[in-house]
């Protein structure tokens, strides 16, 4: 896969590292974390400080080559917050069909001992209580979800779910990831 480059601040990595925007026919951006859109497309960070710096005309209009619509930077951040929702459900939710999730505290713990690889998450309102005394126990730091209990319950199929550990190393790294560019990107 060939690299990306952000258009703020020139750092290159692979494509799932970048989000992707693209100018429509009627000169409105649109951001998308795949390259699905047909156009010439400008890549950015998923950082508040690229985001704003690749917003300013002179950088979008010179990486999509022509006049856009200069889009304000919280639509943006909040069209690709909205994406990497959806994506974190998908992933957690092909975890979840794959068997390759324990659901809670007792069950999360349990399942980290006797596994190799995966690892633990953490719902974005578990509380402060549970949350010290599940990282005492633990030698990795857990994901923080930027999804509440009560979402991740929905897509586990039940009640709520404040702790949970991913056993596929691939889905455990992906959702890792897309957890942490949205929590990046929620700092604007
Ligand atoms: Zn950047």
């Amino acid at each position: 896969m060939p690299e990306r480059t952000c258009i703020a601040c020139r750092r290159k990595g692979p494509p799932e590292t970048l989000f992707r925007m693209v100018a429509g026919p009627d000169g409105e951006v649109y951001a998308e974390l795949d390259s699905r859109l047909p156009g010439r497309g400008a890549y950015c960070c998923f950082r508040g400080e690229c985001l704003n710096s690749a917003l300013e005309p002179r950088n979008l209009n010179r990486a999509l080559r022509g006049k856009v619509n200069p889009p304000d930077s919280a639509d943006i951040a909040a069209a690709v917050q909205s994406l990497l929702g959806r994506r974190i459900e998908g992933l957690l939710g092909a975890a979840w069909r794959k068997k390759a999730v324990a659901a809670g505290r007792d069950a999360a713990m349990r399942a980290l001992r006797s596994s190799r690889a995966g690892r633990i998450f953490l719902a974005e309102d578990l509380s402060r209580g549970s949350r010290a005394g599940v990282m005492e126990g633990l030698a990795r730091p857990p994901v923080e979800m930027k999804m509440e209990m009560g979402r991740i319950g929905d897509i586990l199929g039940g009640r709520p779910v404040g702790v949970f550990f991913v056993s596929d190393p691939l889905l455990a790294d992906s959702l890792e990831l897309r957890s942490s560019q949205a929590s990046a990107l929620a700092l604007l």
